[in-house]
């Protein structure tokens, strides 16, 4: 190894301590994506930090390894204080996970290779046998898939709740849920939420949920999705949640370029996580998580962009006459939905549904002439989507429970990226002209 001429005792070579406030400011999470939780000092003075491709990672010496193993194998909890092997941690997703704390004001976080890898190893941190869940719906297809075909597999139940529920309603099901883990032998192990719904946009109390769960005396933790607001139009650790849950798929990477996920809360309900994921493996690997720091530098741009545009194109969508609705949050016309809008939401989103007159053959029409909107599924990327959920995404939901979850056939999910918004304009009428 080359020591570049620099000299070790040199105070250039001492890792500088973390800054986070400046004269007692705290500084915004935008400003400390470009370097929270990295030292250049520390890689030959490389301003981004490198891809660091390695399984495994050499002790100092014995007694640190020994040390190391105890915190991963939780004789002492809180993980290794040092890096031990790929499967457990790396630098590049510890700086990752480091940044995405930020956003959501958590303690810790932890990334996955997958939205849903994530999604299934923090249920299997918390489901014992003859457990119940409690949930939201709907929910991401296969998140209601995991717990209610997999999970069950090994005696865990659910029982949900439409995401407008109020808090009388969200008491009534903690109730019966309780009834059930008692029949069952089991307990209540989690509150899993997701909002605003897919692709309806209903949104949760998740103020309501918390006190509803504080006078049950739940002893488990409140999960919530937060894909389709996170992390800049809805901090929900802010309104009682306990756990933040993402598919880092979508608005995070927001290039439609990589898959991955993650989660974050208070340390101890990490911990359980992470446990798990030292024994399964399902971390985000070295070159995502480098991909995940770069968009996380624009996140906001990105995003801020992406909402003004969806508010263009909304106020145009709304008039036209071909248009039956919008499932927009930036137009809910619900009073307790409005309500639990203000108190949660900093900003709409992208993602709408757009309900036209007539049916699935109307719908079609309309995508197949779109121009600059591609057709395809999934969400939060820099270019716009759009998608027919009661024949795609929402295709193996049962009819009536579709109805129900108001998933009609003439509904088009559309996420808007952050192309010309008078582009997006010209290319929507165009398309619904040709309806
Ligand atoms: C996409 C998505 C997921 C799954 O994430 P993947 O990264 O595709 O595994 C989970 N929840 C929501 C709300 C999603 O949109």
């Amino acid at each position: 190894m080359s020591d570049h001429d620099i000299d070790p005792t040199s105070p250039r070579m001492a890792p500088k301590p973390e800054v986070t406030k400046i004269d007692g400011r705290e500084l915004k999470p935008s400003t400390l994506m470009m370097g929270y939780g990295y030292d250049p000092v520390l890689s030959e003075g490389s301003l981004k930090p490198p891809i660091f491709l390695t399984s495994t990672f050499a002790f100092p010496s014995a007694a640190d390894g020994k040390r190391h193993f105890e915190g991963i194998t939780g004789k002492r909890p809180g993980g290794a204080d040092g890096l031990v092997y790929s499967r457990f941690n790396a630098p590049n997703q510890e700086i990752l996970e480091d940044r995405l704390s930020v956003w959501d004001g958590a303690e810790d976080a932890l990334s996955f290779s997958s939205g849903m890898t994530a999604i299934c190893v923090l249920m299997l941190a918390y489901a014992s046998q003859n457990d119940v869940i409690v949930h939201s719906g709907p929910l991401y297809a296969a998140s209601e898939g995991f717990v209610a075909k997999v999970l069950a597999k090994f005696g865990v139940t659910y029982v949900d709740f439409p995401a407008g529920a109020t808090r009388e309603e969200i008491d009534a099901v903690i109730e019966k849920a309780q009834a059930q883990a008692d029949e069952q032998g089991g307990k209540v192990c989690m509150v899993y939420l997701e909002s605003p719904g897919n692709p309806t946009n209903a949104l949760v109390d998740i103020e309501a949920v918390r006190t509803s769960v504080d006078a049950a005396q739940l002893d488990c933790p409140i999960a919530i999705d937060n894909t389709f607001l996170g992390p800049l139009w809805q901090r929900p650790l802010d309104q009682g949640a306990d756990i933040v849950v993402y598919s880092l798929t979508k608005y995070v990477g927001g290039h439609s370029d990589l898959v991955a996920g993650s989660i974050a809360g208070a340390k101890k309900w990490m911990d359980p996580v992470r446990m798990l994921r030292n024994t399964m493996g399902g971390i985000c690997d070295p070159n995502t998580a480098w991909m995940l720091m770069r968009s996380l530098e624009t996140v906001e741009l990105r995003m801020n962009r992406a909402g003004e545009n969806a508010a263009k194109v909304c106020d145009f969508l709304a008039q036209h006459p071909k248009v039956k609705g919008l499932g927009y949050l930036g137009m809910i016309k619900d009073a307790r939905q409005q309500d639990i809008y203000d108190r949660h939401c900093k900003g709409a989103g992208s993602t709408f549904s757009l309900l036209l007159k007539g049916g699935e053959a109307e719908c079609f029409r309309f995508l197949d002439s779109l121009k600059i909107a591609k057709l395809a599924v999934s969400l939060g990327g820099t270019e716009t989507l759009a998608s027919h959920p009661a024949s795609m995404t929402h295709l193996s939901v049962a009819e009536g429970r579709r109805a129900e979850l108001g998933i009609s056939d003439n509904l088009v999910r559309i996420s808007i990226g952050i192309e010309d918004p008078d582009d997006l304009i010209a290319d929507f009428t165009q398309a619904l002209e040709a309806v």
